[in-house]
C-alpha cells in the first residue's frame, strides 16, 4: 500500500490515526504541533514514543518536499527554490519580501496543462497536480528555511490552480487555520488564466481571497494567439465571471497583463483594456515579459511601458507596474526548472 500524507490531515484526523495505532488522542496534536514547528522528520519528534515513530514512518510520509536548489538574489532578498517531492515531481516556489511582510509564491501543478505561449512551465504539459498538504509544505519548507513568518502566500507559481481547484481551496483553508499557519483569507492572491465555470465556483465558496486573472491581450483574436485556453472562454465572459466574483465577494479583481512587444503593447490595446474594464471593481498589473527561450517574445522598452500605464490611468483605470524581482536568480516562472532540466538533470 502507498504510503499517505501527514500534512493532509487535520488535527481530528491526526488524532484518529494515533488512536488506530492504541495511543491517546494528544499525540494525534503533537504531531500536528511538530510539523507546523518545521520539524519534518518523523524521528525528530522527540515526545513521542519511538514505537509510534516507527509505525508512523512505515504509513505516512510528511509530504515536505526536499530543497533539491537554492538560489539567493542580490538584489532584493528573492529565494527561488526548487522543490522536489517523494515522487521525484519538482517544482518551483519563490519567496519575495515587501514592506508589508514575506510572500511565497506556491505552484499548483508539476507542469500546467494551460499552454501559454510565453510561459516556461506550459512547455512540458501537465505532470500532476499537487495536492493541498504539499501545497502547504511549500509554505512551511519556505518559513523553515528562512526562519522568518510567513505573511502572505500567492498562488502564482508554475500550473493553474484552477485546473487543481479542490487541492487549492483545500489548501486556502488549511493556510487560515489558527493552531497552523494563520494566514487569513485576505493575505493569499490566486491567480488564474481564466477558466470561467471555476471562477464562478470559487465566488461561491465564499472566501476572501484576491482573485487574480491573466487578461493579457484586450480582444480575443490577440489573446487567443498568447493563451490557447482562450479560444474557449471569451474575453467578454471571463470578465462576466469576474464581476460575479467581485459581486459576490465584494473584493476588487486583479488583472495581470504581460506586456509583449509589438503584440498587445499598441495603445490602441491599451486603449481598448480601458474601455472593457470602465466602472469595473479591478485594477490591473502590467508585467513587461520575461522572455523564456524559444518564446521570440521581448519587453516593450521603459517609455512603451510606461505610456501603456498613462492612457489606462487617464481612463480612470487603477494600474501597477509589476517589480522585477530577483532577475539574476531565473525569477520568472519555471525558469529556474527549466535550467536545472537544461543542465542535464532529469525532472518530471
Ligand atoms: N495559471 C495561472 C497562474 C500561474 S502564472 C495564471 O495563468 O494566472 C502566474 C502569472 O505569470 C500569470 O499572469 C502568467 O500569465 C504570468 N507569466 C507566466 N510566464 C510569464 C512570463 N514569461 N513573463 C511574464 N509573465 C508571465
Amino acid at each position: 500500500m502507498s504510503q499517505r500524507v501527514l500534512l493532509e490531515m487535520d488535527i481530528q484526523g491526526l488524532k484518529e490515526v494515533v488512536k488506530g495505532y492504541g495511543y491517546p488522542a494528544y499525540r494525534g496534536k503533537q504531531i500536528w504541533d511538530w510539523l507546523y514547528k518545521g520539524t519534518f522528520e518523523i524521528t525528530d519528534m522527540k515526545n513521542l514514543p519511538w514505537q509510534l515513530q516507527e509505525r508512523l514512518a512505515m504509513d505516512f510520509v510528511t509530504g515536505i518536499p526536499s530543497i533539491i536548489k537554492k538560489r539567493v538574489s542580490k538584489f532584493d532578498d528573492t529565494i527561488k527554490y526548487l522543490l522536489k517531492y517523494h515522487d521525484g515531481s519538482i517544482v518551483e516556489c519563490v519567496r519575495l519580501v515587501y514592506r508589508f511582510g514575506t510572500t511565497v509564491c506556491v505552484s499548483s501543478q508539476v507542469g500546467c496543462r494551460m499552454g501559454c505561449t510565453f510561459c516556461a512551465s506550459a512547455k512540458g504539459g501537465l505532470v500532476r497536480s499537487l495536492s493541498s498538504g504539499e501545497l502547504l509544505a511549500q509554505v512551511l519548507t519556505v518559513q523553515r528555511d528562512t526562519g522568518k513568518r510567513v505573511s502572505n502566500v500567492v498562488i502564482m507559481g508554475s500550473g493553474e490552480p484552477l485546473d487543481n481547484f479542490d487541492n487549492a481551496v483545500g489548501f486556502i483553508r488549511m493556510l487560515g487555520h489558527k493552531e497552523g499557519l494563520n494566514i487569513g483569507q485576505r493575505h493569499i492572491t490566486l491567480s488564474t488564466c481564466g477558466l470561467v465555470p471555476e471562477i464562478i465556483r470559487l465566488a461561491d465558496e465564499g472566501l476572501q481571497i484576491t482573485l487574480s486573472v491573466s487578461l493579457h491581450a484586450a480582444d480575443d483574436a490577440t489573446r487567443a494567439r498568447l493563451m490557447p485556453v482562450a479560444k474557449k472562454y471569451k474575453i467578454e465572459e471571463v470578465l462576466e465571471g469576474c464581476r460575479y466574483y467581485a459581486q459576490r465577494t465584494g473584493r476588487r479583481v486583479t488583472f495581470e497583463y504581460a506586456l509583449v512587444e509589438g503584440r498587445n503593447d499598441r495603445p490602441e490595446d491599451a486603449q481598448r483594456l480601458a474601455s472593457l474594464l470602465k466602472g469595473m471593481l479591478c485594477n490591473v498589473n502590467l508585467i513587461p515579459v520575461n522572455p523564456v527561450e524559444g518564446s521570440g517574445y521581448r519587453q516593450p522598452d521603459r517609455s512603451r511601458v510606461r505610456e501603456f500605464k498613462d492612457m489606462l490611468t487617464q481612463r480612470g483605470i487603477a494600474v501597477t507596474v509589476r517589480r522585477e524581482m530577483g532577475r539574476d536568480i531565473a525569477g520568472a516562472c519555471g525558469q529556474l526548472k527549466a535550467g536545472y532540466i537544461k543542465e542535464g538533470n532529469i525532472g518530471n
